[in-house]
């Protein structure tokens, strides 16, 4: 018999998790698995958020992508033109096209400055930033050592965005970074938004928004960014509110990649229709959707390809012996909030349950509390990173935190 093929499309936090939970599963029933990137390096997401504020250096935040993948697993440092699902084929940049029996779609997000009129024009880099990229946190940091008064805007353009908390968190940071510099109380910090409140769930958004007016945060929802007069620094809504700015840190359109929008297999902004809870393409039965290339209603976020990867191999396991599927994904997340003044929050939710209060990850001793402000979650924060490349990456287990989410220790 023919022996199947299970290919990877990206090798980002999703991408590489799987592929270390298929080793032993392609082992077992000899499959053969290729995974593909474009991009060599791996990147430590969550860090761009602290590097602009001096912390962190690259090497904390950039590895080599083939030190996280198993042996077993090929590798191909290439980038995908276009996936035929008619044929079963994914075509490479390069001319080589390979042919697959099992498709895992890992090609995440990212951020397109060039979909909001006036954003990516000459001032892209100079009073228009963003830090959602690495390159891009990298000339912020150096901007933020002269920012010593004016307007400093935080805007996010518009929803889904990669962990919808990091544009507040980053807003507390500065908040707190410029305290440090001396320089805040000649600094006014807006946090633009085109939600209703702070955070896209209502108990957290209050929470959230009780701590951006403790910090002299000025909150502007609602606000639908439609262009952006570069020239006047100012920031345009389609119902002509106007926010003006000195430095604007944006969250530009977040879109699926491009590759998939020339396969004819995305929605609008390029995000692959996935069943919500078995992670099953709504269109093609042997192709899986994993991480922020899907369109569930989950958060953009790792934690979140981390829950999603058990479902995932075992659904790739039972499709390919021809069983049922399990249809067991409940939209987990959870994502350490940073505060500023080393403090952080914790969240912990999925489809059905907003995040509530409590102690977490276990009921009675925690030690971290959900939806509460303290020292730990921090703590939590900083220890994350260390848990990204030892153990998420790797596929294991976090311990105390299952793939669904519990409610032991929840406060309903
Ligand atoms: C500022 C910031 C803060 C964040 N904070 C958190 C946090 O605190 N907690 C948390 O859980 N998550 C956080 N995230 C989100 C998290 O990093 C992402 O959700 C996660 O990386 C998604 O994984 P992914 O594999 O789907 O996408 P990615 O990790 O982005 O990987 C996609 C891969 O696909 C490859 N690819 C795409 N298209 C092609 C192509 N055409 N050809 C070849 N290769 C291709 C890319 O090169 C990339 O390697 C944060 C993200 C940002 C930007």
């Amino acid at each position: 018999m023919k022996q199947k093929h299970i290919l990877i499309l990206g090798a980002g936090t999703a991408g590489t998790i799987v592929a270390n939970k298929l080793v032993t599963p392609a082992k077992k029933y000899d499959w053969k698995v290729t995974i593909v990137d474009q991009c060599d390096k791996h990147y430590y997401q969550p860090g761009f958020l602290m590097y602009p504020f001096g912390r962190y250096d690259e090497k904390d935040l950039v590895r080599d992508e083939r030190d996280f993948l198993p042996q077993g697993v090929e590798y191909l440092h290439d980038g995908i033109s276009r996936i035929d699902a008619e044929h079963q084929r994914v075509e490479l940049m390069h001319g080589d096209a390979i042919e697959y029996d099992l498709l895992v779609i890992a090609t995440g997000s990212r951020v397109n400055p060039k979909e909001t009129p006036g954003m990516d024009d000459g001032e892209w880099g100079k009073s228009i930033m963003t830090f959602y990229e690495f390159e891009a946190a990298k000339a912020l940091r150096e901007i933020l050592k002269n920012f010593n008064q004016g307007i400093f805007v935080v805007h996010i353009s518009e929803m889904p965005i990669k962990c919808p908390v990091a544009p507040l968190e980053f807003s507390f940071l500065a908040d707190d970074y410029f305290k440090k510099r001396g320089v805040r109380e000649q600094i006014t910090i807006k946090y633009v938004t085109p939600l209703d409140g702070a955070f896209t769930k209502p108990k957290a958004s209050k929470s959230l928004g009780h701590l951006l007016t403790e910090k002299n945060i000025e909150i502007i929802p609602d606000f639908n960014v439609e262009r952006i007069d570069s020239k006047a620094k100012k920031l345009i809504s389609y119902d002509g509110k106007e926010v003006g700015y000195d430095l604007l840190i944006t969250v530009p359109v977040t879109k699926g990649d491009d590759v998939i929008g020339r396969s004819n297999l995305g929605d609008e902004l390029n995000f692959v229709p996935t069943d919500h809870h078995t992670l099953q393409s709504k269109a093609h039965k042997n192709i899986f959707v994993m991480g922020d290339a899907t369109d569930v209603p989950a958060s953009k976020a790792g934690s979140v390809a981390h829950f999603q990867a058990d479902t995932l191999v075992d659904n790739i396991i039972r499709y390919l012996q021809g069983q049922e599927l399990v249809a067991n994904f409940d939209g987990h997340a959870n994502c350490f909030i940073e505060t500023g003044g080393q403090k952080g929050l914790v969240i912990d939710f999925n489809y059905e349950i907003e995040p509530l209060e409590g102690n977490f990850p276990f009921p009675v001793i925690g030690p971290l509390r959900l939806l509460r402000e303290g020292r730990l979650n921090h703590v939590g924060k900083l220890i994350f990173r260390w848990m990204y490349w030892h153990i998420i990456l790797r596929g294991w287990p976090i311990p105390g935190i299952s793939n669904k989410m519990s409610m032991l220790g929840k406060k309903k």
